[in-house]
């Protein structure tokens, strides 16, 4: 499973109203739907050639969502235990993901950073108590790094002609190594980050002041700068609305047979802008997940008439 990770196609995505070109990066074809999987075997790879980790040991790990999956997967294939925390409301789509692999699962309260019991600091001192080595990608610079090394070669092989490279942040990871790479490649190309509306990962690249946000679309936005964001290679983050990410999510799976997440849906949203106005551009957008963990929520008509989103 291991050999299953990366190697994921891109795609043409035709729309006949859009002048400029773009193409998706099948993250979601990775071996638990989403590129964390890359990050996942990057991380304890690295932490054992530095000699941190080695089989037979406890790994940790904080996850709102897909890295958790990733890392059980992992854990189970070099011989780990895991233990990942997530807060409540986290999909079971994702999660279940981590018993099936026979990880451990601890679900945290969906409380503020600051308070002892939320799933970063639960993380912390679970691996504390039990002498476990912590991922952290949050700060883990492997984190970007794999994608450097890894997602950004293959992307630029797989599309040589690339203008533009747009990516979801919630870590930055994905966006930080991809967007490290193509500009070693050809510094000509544009790298676009997208956030969530009023999330601060907008305000910390523009150096405007940050406060609370709240967004339902999973991975995307952050309370903070991050270690992993690497903003010398970004050269714009924009910001999506809910309503947005929703809307090109569905829009992508009824009219390009694309079917995925919101976070995805707002890198498409934003790619679509790049592609409507120039015409010569050659748009990689990064499809982090696929749909199928959302029938429930953002294509569930119901789901977002409760939340008072309008989309066809
Ligand atoms: N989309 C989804 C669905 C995710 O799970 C994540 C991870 N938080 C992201 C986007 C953002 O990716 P990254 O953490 O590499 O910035």
């Amino acid at each position: 499973m291991l050999a299953a990770i990366g190697e994921t196609p891109i795609v043409p995505y035709e729309d006949p109203a859009i002048d400029g070109s773009i193409h998706v990066k099948c993250e979601f074809d990775n071996p638990t739907g989403s590129m964390k999987d890359r990050i996942a075997y990057g991380m304890i790879t690295e932490l054992e050639s530095e000699g941190v980790l080695s089989p037979g040991e406890l790994i940790v790990e904080a996850s709102s969502g897909n890295t958790a999956g990733a890392v059980a997967l992992v854990a189970n294939r070099l011989g780990y235990e895991a233990v990942i925390t997530a807060p409540d409301g986290t999909s079971p789509q994702k999660l279940g993901y981590v018993e099936a692999f026979g990880a451990e699962l601890v679900s945290c309260p969906d409380v503020d950073a600051d308070d002892e019991r939320h799933y970063r600091a639960t993380a912390e001192r679970i691996a504390d108590e039990r002498g476990g080595v912590l991922l952290d990608q949050y700060s883990n610079q492997a984190n970007p790094a794999v994608h450097a090394a890894w997602t950004g070669p293959e992307l630029t092989d797989q599309c040589p002609e690339v203008t533009h490279v747009v990516a979801p942040m919630g870590t930055g990871g994905t966006m930080s190594g991809i967007a490290k790479h193509v500009k070693a490649y050809d510094d000509s190309v544009t790298t676009v980050g997208v956030d969530a509306v009023q999330s601060n990962i907008s305000t910390a690249f523009s150096g405007a002041e940050s406060g609370p946000y709240e967004t339902a679309v999973e991975g995307l936005g952050q309370d903070e700068k991050l270690p992993t964001m690497w903003f010398d290679y970004v050269d714009e983050v924009r910001s999506v609305s809910d309503e947005a990410a929703f809307a090109h999510a569905r829009r992508g799976a009824r009219e390009g047979g694309l079917l995925v997440g919101p976070s995805s849906g707002a890198a498409l949203s934003v790619a679509r802008e790049i592609a409507s106005v120039d015409s010569d551009a050659v748009v990689v957008t990064i499809a982090c997940d696929g749909g199928e963990q959302y029938f429930d929520t953002v294509f569930d008509d119901e789901w977002l008439a409760e939340r008072g989103v309008d989309v066809d």
